[in-house]
């Protein structure tokens, strides 16, 4: 019987997964290979969402997707599994022992042959080594993480709540987010409406007047990779919803007080968020031997493929992809991931026939933030800016275009009404 060429994705994220499943129809499913998809985690939860399960305007537990259920749907196969290692002369990838939340061993350490590799494990936040954030800040790199910070973010809300009557001070709460790219500034906004939606449930102990919410950013401007009028639009729309922006404020230095500048500023904060840079995973560093860049992505070329090692692909977060004639890398978003998600889907028929790869072919459809009910603001293909619904409906079809990648298009507009009516008969925010 002749062996079915093995792709083993690992991360099932907003490239990964959209991959396998693309892949599962593709091949899986008419037995031309065999398809694994390994994540570290059970459940998938598209990132550009963690914000607002942070703030709790979305309940991730409707959200979330379960890798099981829909591998067995979608015609691949799933391991939950912890890459830690390569061997790429044996073409064999290395999982970590697995254990429960409990630290509890459930499995032993294992290895998963492939004939193709496909790298798609994301990035996390860089601090850049800044003294005190790991120990007294948030971060918002997956689905536990934002998780935790809406713990937080309610039980400052049910102190006040068991607070006395005839307390004599009103309570505040001061929340500081480093780094004012997307992530910051979306996760600020969203923090905002969530402050006035928390009056709506009868926790009005902590007026929203006095959330305190500072985004710090180093550079002059916020929204850097934005062009200037969006940017200064957004920076606008923040300060007129009542959110302290300061630019140009490199911060030093973080205590569970709050953060330092380099100009001397102290930022007061009992919630602290980082959200400034992404770098690769750390054990990507060097990983067999593969090239990597200063902030261990691994470097491919046009094909995907990495720069030592044809048989590995790497994309999304996690690779630095710089195609001819542009001036930097791709970007680390969303929109990158899925259209070379999309690609790898061609590229990988190519390989399994012998005929040559295609060159991956990037468009930049423009980036779109959303400043949660205030607005939606950002800038289209050719530094049109764009704010208002339009921006607002656009912004909202990224999410339900990744559920088309996963669902297709019936399912997705279940899913859509089903998301309509949860939102007319149960509370707007996550109270638990
Ligand atoms: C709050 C927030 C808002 C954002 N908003 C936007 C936006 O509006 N627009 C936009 O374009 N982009 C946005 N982004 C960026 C976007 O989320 C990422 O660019 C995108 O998710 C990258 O996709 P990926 O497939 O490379 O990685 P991810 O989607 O991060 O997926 C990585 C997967 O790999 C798994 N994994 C990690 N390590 C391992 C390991 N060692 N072994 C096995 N599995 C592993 C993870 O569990 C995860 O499932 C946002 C990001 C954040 C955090």
């Amino acid at each position: 019987m002749k062996k079915l060429h093995r792709i083993a994705i690992v991360g099932g994220g907003a490239g990964g997964l959209a991959l396998a499943t693309a892949l599962g129809h593709r091949l899986g499913r008419k037995g031309l290979a065999r398809i694994t998809l390994v994540d570290a985690g059970l459940t998938h939860i598209w990132k550009p969402l963690l914000h607002e399960v942070a703030a709790g305007t979305i309940n991730s537990f409707e959200d979330e997707l379960n890798y099981f259920a829909h591998s067995a749907k979608n015609h691949f196969e799933f391991q939950l599994g912890r890459l830690d290692g390569i061997d790429r002369e044996n073409k064999t990838l290395h999982l970590a022992p697995l254990t429960s939340e409990n630290g509890e061993m459930i499995a032993d350490a294992r290895s998963v042959a492939y004939d193709t590799l496909v790298l798609a494990i994301g990035s996390t936040s860089n601090d850049f080594g800044t003294q005190g954030a790991r120990d007294n800040c948030i971060f918002l790199d997956s689905r536990p993480q934002a998780d935790r910070f809406h713990k937080k973010f309610l039980d400052m809300y049910l102190q006040a709540h068991a607070l006395p009557e005839d307390a004599p001070v009103r309570p505040e709460l001061n929340i500081a987010i480093v780094g004012a790219g997307a992530t910051g500034v979306e996760l600020a906004a969203e923090l905002h409406h969530a402050s006035h939606e928390f009056v709506q449930y009868g926790l009005d102990e902590i007026d929203p007047h006095h959330v305190n919410i500072t985004l710090i950013e180093a550079a002059p401007r916020i929204l850097p990779v934005l062009p200037e009028a969006a940017s200064l639009a957004a920076h606008a729309q923040l300060e007129k919803i009542g959110i302290h922006v300061l630019t140009g404020q490199l911060v030093t230095n973080i205590t569970p007080d709050g953060l330092h500048t380099k100009d001397g500023l102290f930022v007061p904060a009992s919630l602290k968020v980082w959200s400034a840079g992404i770098k690769a995973p750390d054990f990507l560093k060097d990983i067999a031997g593969l090239e990597t860049n200063r902030i261990n992505q691994i470097v491919v070329t046009p094909t995907l493929q990495t720069t030592r090692d044809d048989n590995i692909f790497a994309f999304g977060d996690c690779a630095s992809c710089q195609l001819p004639g542009m001036e930097r890398p791709l970007p680390p978003r969303a929109q990158t991931a899925h259209q070379q998600a999309k690609y790898l889907v061609k590229a990988m028929v190519a390989r399994l026939e012998k005929r040559p790869l295609p060159a991956f072919e990037y468009r930049d459809y423009g980036s779109l933030i959303s400043l949660s009910s205030a607005n939606t603001v950002g800038s289209l293909t050719g530094n049109i800016n764009i704010q208002g619904r339009i921006a607002r409906l656009m912004y909202l079809s990224l999410y339900r275009m990744h559920q088309v990648s996963l669902h297709g298009f019936f399912k997705t507009f279940v899913l859509w009404c089903k998301d309509m009516l949860s939102k007319t008969s149960g509370p707007t925010l996550k109270l638990h």
